[in-house]
């Protein structure tokens, strides 16, 4: 690649499958992971990340299609990549969040341990977002269709991280996106979005295609994952639902927050 591509400073992108790329932020804490689907007739961006990399550079130079985005939760490191003009698809109960997504102070993000690499080139702090651009903002809920052509993605309401988190399922190439629904790593359940419950019975949903899932798409940490685990991930959402309490599961765990 020659120099100054964006694809070689802040994101790891990948070509999972002909037309799937994750787009990763290994220098953040977590690391942050976007999707980019492209069909027939438009591109959907699958959460927009921290916004500390230039992600509309990163995505026009994968696709020439028209690109709209789905934020599968409001918090910020889903939206900082979004930029003016965006159609952006979103759950009502998280819409109503949208004004407050970003802290006063931004820079505080930025702070302790949360980079684990060296800012890219060009990236300054005081510039970076502190609300979010104009977007073109349409609500979706359960049932609904992400239509781009020839791929389709089904909505499903997946609470337990957030009130209005979402999970997306492309059943034709059996892609299951999770947002921070699932995800290696600790879950964090909010209380305020159903608690331990709505999260146990989010998960029994996504464990419900493992046999038809190829790709298994989380929102952070390790990506892809196979969907072998979702084995265990429905053996825990059992021991969610009795307890009602957090859990460790290995390489996953859960806590209220
Ligand atoms: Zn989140």
């Amino acid at each position: 690649m020659r120099e100054g591509n964006p694809l070689e400073g802040w994101y790891q992108v990948v070509r999972l499958a002909s037309g799937l790329w994750m787009l990763a932020e290994p220098g953040y804490r977590g690391c942050p992971v976007s999707y980019l689907v492209a069909g027939s007739s438009r591109a959907l961006l699958v959460d927009a990340g921290t916004g500390i990399g230039p992600l509309a550079e990163v995505v026009r130079s994968l696709v020439r299609l028209p690109v709209v985005a789905v934020a599968t939760h409001v918090h910020w490191d889903r939206l900082g990549g979004l930029w003016p003009g965006l159609r952006l698809y979103v759950d009502r109960r998280e819409r109503e969040r949208l004004a407050e997504v970003m802290p006063e102070d931004p820079r505080r993000l930025l702070g302790g341990d949360s980079l684990t690499r060296a800012l890219p080139q060009g990236f300054d702090p005081d510039r970076w977002w502190r609300q979010l651009p104009a977007l073109d903002i349409h609500e979706i809920a359960e049932g609904q269709v992400l239509d781009l052509g020839d791929r389709r993605l089904a909505v499903w309401e997946t609470p337990g991280h957030t009130a209005g988190s979402l999970s997306l399922w492309e059943a034709r190439e059996g892609w299951l996106f999770t947002g921070d629904t699932f995800h290696l790593g600790c879950v964090r359940c909010g209380e305020e979005a159903g608690g331990m419950r709505a999260l146990a019975s989010s998960w029994r949903r996504l464990a419900s295609v493992r046999g038809e899932t190829t790709l298994l798409l989380p929102g952070r940490g390790t990506a892809p994952l196979s969907s072998h685990i979702l084995e265990r991930v429905e053996r825990a959402a059992q021991q969610l639902e009795a307890t009602g309490t957090g859990g460790d599961f290995g390489d996953f765990a859960v806590i209220l927050s």
